[in-house]
């Protein structure tokens, strides 16, 4: 696997916390500190925490970080054109940036919070894969792997938006891999259970005891264990591609 990654372009969204951030380090740890990543989220100094943190364990690694706002669509050409000229040949597209927000009957979900998670779920992850795919059908190869969640299998009550968008995460990357079935542009899903990460503290807006009563009962998988799917699904042979993957922990039914 590591021969496989080496020296590639991994670009990471909502690389800031949770599963983007440890998807950075399972890269480096994976390819022996030899891939380049782009980590984009909005919050920049959590990215350059991130950056050093990485460094200290790889201080040779080539690590670009910038703000990246994924539903800020006009955005998206200049934050990849502004790419330093060894980062632009991107090869692993992880769209991992998403988000719940709140947990309400439909009749009272704020307009914002609807907007806010399809803007960023849905619109923003189409948005990022359309402007980085013409890079990878120049050369016909890369790979696009979507965070999806079990969410986007079964709905549940007071989910119902965030179900939406990743009902449609889902059917987006089973159209997408189809539309490129015949090219070496491979198309993944991994669809996370319950992962321990900042996600339920954005879903509760900051309420920490709601935020961790999420974890209480249950025993969530750690951001590392997707990281770790996500690598793994990247690093197949070029004839194999991981289509749609579920991740639970052993707790989860
Ligand atoms: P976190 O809240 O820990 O991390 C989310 C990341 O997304 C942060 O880095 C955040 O950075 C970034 N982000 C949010 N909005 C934007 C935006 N508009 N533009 C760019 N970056 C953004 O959550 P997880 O790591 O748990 O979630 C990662 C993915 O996994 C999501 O798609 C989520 O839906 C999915 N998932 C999570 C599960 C879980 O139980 N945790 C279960 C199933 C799926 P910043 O705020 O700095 O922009």
């Amino acid at each position: 696997a590591a021969e496989r990654l080496n020296g590639k372009v991994v670009f990471i969204t909502g690389a800031s916390a949770g599963i983007g951030q440890a998807t950075a380090l399972e890269y480096l740890d994976a390819s022996n500190g030899t891939v380049k990543l782009i980590l984009g989220a909005r919050r920049l100094e959590k990215l350059e925490a991130a950056k050093e943190q990485l460094l200290k364990r790889f201080p040779e690694a080539k690590i670009h970080i910038g703000k990246l706002d994924v539903t800020d669509t006009e955005k998206i050409h200049p934050f990849l054109d502004n790419l330093p000229e060894e980062f632009k040949d991107i090869d692993i597209l992880i769209n991992n940036a998403g988000k719940a927000l709140g947990s309400d009957p439909v009749g009272t979900i704020e307009i914002d919070d609807i907007k806010g998670m399809m803007d960023t779920n849905v619109v923003g992850l189409i948005n990022i894969t359309q402007a980085v795919l013409p890079i990878f059908q120049k050369k016909n190869s890369g790979d696009i792997v979507n965070l999806g969640s079990v969410a986007g299998r079964e709905a549940y009550p007071t989910g119902s938006i965030y179900c939406a968008t990743k009902f449609a995460v889902q059917a987006f990357t089973e159209s997408l891999r189809k539309e490129l079935i015949n090219t070496k542009i491979r198309v993944m899903l991994i669809a996370p259970g319950i992962v321990e990460t900042e996600f339920s503290l954005v879903r509760y807006k900051g309420d920490k005891t709601k935020a961790s009563s999420v974890y209480e009962n249950n025993s969530p998988l750690e951001p590392q264990d997707v990281a770790d799917l996500i690598v793994f699904a990247t690093s197949r042979r070029a004839n194999t591609v991981i289509a749609d993957t579920l991740i639970f922990p052993t707790t989860q039914g």
